[in-house]
């Protein structure tokens, strides 16, 4: 599983990290870093939560 985030859709609200802070990051500097961007199954539930709860849904996986 890999991370896909579409930084031009994204609007740093931090839902994501919420969600999954040792996944997600946004920093003082008001953008979003990916921590891990190639977490593993058992944080697949978490990761497709942030997928669906992204106000903008710039967050994908892409499994490949
Ligand atoms: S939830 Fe979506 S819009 Fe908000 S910081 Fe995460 S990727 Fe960006």
């Amino acid at each position: 599983m890999r991370i896909v985030v579409d930084f031009d859709l994204c609007e740093s609200n931090a839902v994501c990290m919420q969600i999954a802070p040792d996944i997600f990051e946004v920093r003082d500097d008001d953008f979003l870093y990916i921590l891990n961007e190639t977490p593993g199954e058992a944080d697949r539930e978490r990761v497709e939560e942030c997928v669906q709860r992204c106000p903008k849904q710039a967050i994908s996986i892409a499994d490949d």
